[in-house]
């Protein structure tokens, strides 16, 4: 199933044995989750093993290389830009260049949706690149699969990237990295465990991308030397997914902090003891800069505690004793995963998973020994055990077509035909957005005589994306001269400068609103922020299959029209030699209006399209197929308008015959 990359390198720069607060509060043993770091029972199950969940060996240690030694082995291309479309190229030439001494920072997408995240620091001759996540299909660009950063600007400056840093490893912040990495001249990726194992499990999807060089950083590292002018420390914090990390990219000026994605994990409000001692460091270090993620801004106070939900679910399953117990969550928050999976361990029941990316995100669980899989059964198998010790953690929970609860709850799934002593729970709120389709899911499970649990019923969902005061308080915890928010909708990145402004007393002049692609620089010496008039290329570029392509509106547009109006074609049968229509124009029309009730628009469209094709003919002294073409679309387009009140897209086709 997966494709042996040989070249790939991850390397390890230290190690940890450190946990989450999330695990605090679900209650593992404080040694648990690492211990098999350094300790020689388990070694074999570090990144340095053969062993892989993927069957694809590890490079050893002992061949760590020099970062920079394999940049220059490596695909590094020091050719300039090849590919920029033209408007692009002039943007590029209107930006100023970089004062040496002043230090530049581009969000180059991820404040104006939320995902797609990509943030780079310039300083003298040298950029280090934060994040290089994806996005997803949203209205302005239908049937695409996804959208990534433009890197246009960093693919014209590919010879100054010394790393690629990441936060954490959801796909928001490292889905595009198959896709940008050759752009960025294969740089160093610095992540940290986890996120190095799910970025080499995406890479496998793209065998030739075989010299992707990942080095694998703990939190307790320190700062790591990235190039001349670069070091970069990695921080822990709380978010969802094991390893999530905020980073100090450190400058000869002062660090610069991104949170990546992050909550507070609090109880009413009461912050944890291990969330102080996080942030802890924060004393010692000269913060010129600091960006956090937006995206909970709007919510106030603070969120529920990841334990509650975690508590709450633990009755649950301990309480299903009538049937089986079949459990929708998101798969990227795998340390909620975990816990449900103790909790069976605890009542003595199997976990079965469902689901592709519910089975790749808990196979790395499993290959660092995160917590128990000794009671994992295949989904097959479930049969075969008692329904009333039967617990399946399954994707779907935002209604998704081809995800395993909407097809259980079409009873179109394979393994799995939904029970009356069933329980199914929703360990998920609703993204916007995905609200008809959850709506439907629910309409088709709640039609059944199942016992069904959402969030609405209890407190079995906390947001991983930390809300107004948990914001706040780290704010307090991080002492910074800049601000500038990321991760997020334009209005949650106001609402959060507003916050600092007005409640945290941060001077407006220290606080940068930025755009995707906006120029921030701290100049004089790093006593001022400014944000430039200019911006660099930041139109997202859309993936459809495995190709990268410009975002064409006029696509988008056609798209649109299509799904909302259809489609009319006329096809025209002209004697070039006397000028006339040789019979009546054929018309095929899709996704308009019914045309066997509307008869007389048909006939009208008929008179009109030989009339305009005649008339057109008459007019020219040689015979302009296109021109007769764009006269019958431009006329039949305003008549159907006027007489329809749609916009079809009017295709039609004249045969000289
Ligand atoms: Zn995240």
């Amino acid at each position: 199933m997966i494709k042996k990359t040989e070249n790939t390198t991850i390397n390890k720069t230290a190690t940890s044995g450190e946990k989450t607060p999330a695990q605090r509060a679900a209650g593992r043993p404080a040694t648990r989750r690492y211990v098999k770091r350094g300790d020689a029972p388990v070694e074999k199950k570090t990144v340095t093993s053969t062993a892989h969940p993927t069957g694809r060996p590890h490079h050893s240690n002992s061949r760590k290389p020099d970062p920079r030694k394999t940049i220059k082995r490596g695909t590094r291309s020091r050719k300039g830009p090849t590919s920029k479309t033209t408007y692009e190229t002039d943007i590029l030439k209107t930006i100023p260049p970089l004062a040496s001494g002043d230090i530049r920072i581009v969000p180059v997408c991820g404040v104006e949706w939320i995902t797609t995240n990509m943030t780079f620091v310039e300083y003298k001759d040298e950029i280090i690149v934060i994040d290089a996540g994806l996005g997803f299909s949203n209205p302005s660009t239908p049937g695409i699969d996804y959208t990534i950063p433009n890197t246009a600007y960093l693919k014209a400056n590919q010879h100054k990237i010394k790393a690629l840093v990441i936060t954490h490893g959801h796909l928001d912040h490292v889905g595009a990295i198959p896709f940008v990495i050759n752009d960025l001249g294969n740089p160093p990726i610095y992540t940290r465990e986890f996120g190095a194992l799910f970025i080499k499990k995406k890479l496998e999807e793209f065998p030739h991308l075989n010299n992707v060089n990942i080095q694998t950083v703990d939190d307790k590292a320190g700062y790591i030397k990235l190039s001349e002018n670069f070091k970069v420390r990695f921080f822990g914090l709380t978010h969802s997914i094991p390893d999530s990390s905020g980073v100090i990219i450190q400058t000869p000026l002062g660090g610069i902090v991104s949170t990546g994605d992050v909550r507070v994990e609090n109880h009413d409000g009461v912050v944890d003891k291990a969330e102080v001692e996080q942030y802890s460091h924060f004393k010692d270090e000269n913060v010129l800069l600091m960006t956090m993620d937006s995206t909970g801004i709007e919510k106030p106070g603070w969120t529920i505690s990841e334990s509650i939900v975690v508590e709450n679910v633990d009755k649950i399953i301990k309480n299903a004793k009538d049937g089986r117990l079949f459990i929708a969550a998101f798969s990227s928050q795998v340390e909620r995963l975990m816990s449900f999976m103790e909790s069976a361990k605890k009542y003595g029941k199997y976990i079965a998973l469902e689901g592709r990316s519910m089975k790749s995100n808990l196979g790395i669980a499993e290959f660092l020994e995160l917590t128990d899989f000794s009671h994992v059964i295949p989904i097959e198998k479930i049969g075969d055990y008692p329904q009333n010790k039967i617990v399946v953690l399954l994707t779907g929970s935002q209604g998704e077509e081809f995800a395993a609860l909407n097809r259980m709850s079409k009873g179109t799934h394979k393994n799995i035909k939904l029970q009356d002593s069933d329980t199914v729970l929703l360990s998920a709120s609703v993204v916007p957005g995905n609200n008809y389709d959850v709506a439907q899911l629910k309409n088709r499970l709640y039609s059944g005589s199942y016992n069904i649990i959402t969030y609405n019923d209890d407190v079995v969902h906390a947001s991983g994306h930390g809300t107004r005061a948990e914001l706040k308080w780290i704010h307090t915890q991080v002492p910074y001269k800049f601000f500038m928010p990321i991760h997020g909708e334009p209005y949650m990145i106001r609402m959060h400068a507003k916050m600092a402004a007005q409640e945290l007393g941060i001077l407006k002049e220290n606080i940068a609103v930025p755009d995707n692609g906006s120029i921030i620089e701290i100049r004089e010496n790093g006593t001022k922020l400014v944000k430039l008039k200019e911006k660099i290329p930041a139109e997202p570029r859309i993936v459809e299959g495995q190709k990268v392509k410009d975002k064409q509106e006029v696509v988008f547009r056609d798209r649109k029209a299509l799904a909302e109006d259809g489609i009319f074609i006329i096809v025209v049968a002209l004697d070039p030699k006397t000028g006339r229509v040789k019979k009546s124009p054929d018309i095929i029309s899709r996704g308009f209006i019914y045309l066997r009730d509307n008869q007389h628009i048909l006939q009208d469209v008929r008179g009109m399209v030989t009339d305009i094709t005649e008339k057109t003919a008459k007019a020219q002294k040689q015979l302009d197929f296109d021109k007769i073409k764009q006269n019958i679309n431009e006329g039949v387009g305003k008549f159907l308008k006027r007489s329809t009140h749609k916009s079809p897209i009017v295709i039609s086709v004249v045969l000289g015959l």
